[in-house]
């Protein structure tokens, strides 16, 4: 399921509070998330908290989000609160330091919409004496901070910038519906053989256990794995018998291959980790592979992959292969989605996947596991593994 929030920044009295007013009148599934407080003064906006709570937040791994300190209170985003608020609807979170923003989406995986309300100092100075503040000076030292803060972090980009100066916070509220509507849902599409499955790990164990059982040599053994480096199918193993003095027909291998080596094949570690946290932050994710139907399906459901994931897209079955373009437009369809809405594509493949990624209007990783780039048109970025590769998708903007 989908987590989505929003997180309002913006200096004091830029008014989160009452767009974060219109938006819940506008739609009540919009509510302020209250944060853990621990101290004394206001307490409106908060649940309260005892620093017994405190102490137990931080002895919970994962509990404490997000922590600051300010005078004399400790404010808590705490991972039972959001929980439960992502679960009831959409928390509409304030924050006033940037890199508590970064905290929360590094630390609490969803469909985080940021949001930076602007206003000029003088704005902060009238609106501050207008409802009777009686710390203007305090406020105004706030704002000087709030605007040193995004100058520190020039490279931090939001997802929507509203001069409330500008605009009413009814229009405000609008602009923040609009950009999660328009948003939709983002779409990652991932290479399966050695991108998400050691299959290369797998493949060279299996040959080396049927060689050890046939007494097939260590030469023999060396050229069937370079044959079958990179797919296998029955010509593979025709080509193989056609060569090479093997105990068994091209026909008996691939029988023999198809009904022993799927149920070998495993996900990289923290794969479906990874892939749980993608999909929570918004994203649908689609498994494009080159091969056979049988066998890939059999391997999907072996490493569990196919729990994982919105789809699948395997090329036999969408008689089209990768780098292909309309293999990457079926793979968008599958899922609702289409190739003019833009995406990724994710493999270890330099041909397959970025070329044909690129080619099909899709942004690209290339999975490296440590190889150089073979040259030619790039990618947007070079992953060592694949969870380097979904941690920069999911931080891209
Ligand atoms: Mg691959």
């Amino acid at each position: 399921m989908t987590r989505r929030g929003v997180i309002l920044y913006g200096p004091p009295a830029s008014g989160k509070d009452t767009v974060t007013g219109a938006l819940s009148t506008a739609d009540p599934v919009f509510a302020l998330f209250s944060r853990v407080k621990i101290g004394p003064g206001r307490t409106a906006g908060y649940r309260m908290g005892t620093p017994k709570l405190l102490a137990e937040l931080r002895a919970t791994a994962g509990a404490v989000v997000y922590e600051n300190s300010r005078y004399d209170s400790t404010y808590v985003t705490d991972r039972p609160g959001l929980d439960a608020a992502v679960a009831a609807g959409v928390p509409v979170m304030h924050l006033g330091q940037i890199d508590g923003v970064r905290t929360v989406l590094d630390g609490y995986p969803a469909d985080w919409l940021t949001v930076l309300l602007w206003c000029p100092r003088e704005s902060t100075a009238e609106r501050s004496a207008g409802r009777g503040d009686t710390d203007t000076a305090a406020r105004l030292a706030a704002w000087d901070a709030t605007q040193a803060d995004l100058e520190a972090n020039a490279g931090f980009r939001f997802d929507l910038v509203v001069r409330t100066d500008a605009a009413s916070p009814e229009q405000a509220a609008e602009r923040i519906r609009q950009a999660l509507a328009e948003r939709g849902q983002r779409l990652l599409m991932l290479d399966f053989d050695d991108t998400l499955i050691d299959r290369l790990g797998a493949v060279t164990a299996w040959i080396s256990g049927y060689c050890a059982a046939h007494g097939v040599g260590p030469d023999v053994e060396r050229r069937i794995l370079g044959a079958m480096r990179i797919r296998a199918d029955l010509r593979t193993f025709e080509g193989l018998c056609a060569k090479l003095p093997l105990p068994e027909s091209a026909d008996q291998l691939w029988a023999r291959y198809n009904a022993e080596f799927p149920a070998t094949v495993r996900p990289f570690p923290g794969v479906p980790d990874a892939l749980e946290t993608v999909r929570t932050g918004g994203w649908q994710v689609v498994v494009v592979t080159n091969g056979g139907g049988e066998i890939q399906r059999a391997k999907l459901k072996a490493s569990g992959i196919d729990g994982l994931v919105d789809g699948v897209c395997i090329s036999e079955e969408a008689s089209a292969r990768k780098p292909d373009p309309a293999i990457f437009e079926t793979a968008a369809a599958s899922v609702g989605s289409s190739l003019a809405r833009g995406g990724w594509m994710v493999g270890d493949n330099p041909a397959l996947d970025v070329i044909g990624g690129r080619a099909a209007g899709l942004r690209t990783v290339w999975v490296s596991h440590g190889r150089p780039w073979p040259g030619g048109a790039e990618p947007d970025y070079v992953a060592l593994d694949v969870l380097d590769a979904l941690d920069h998708v999911r931080g891209a903007q």
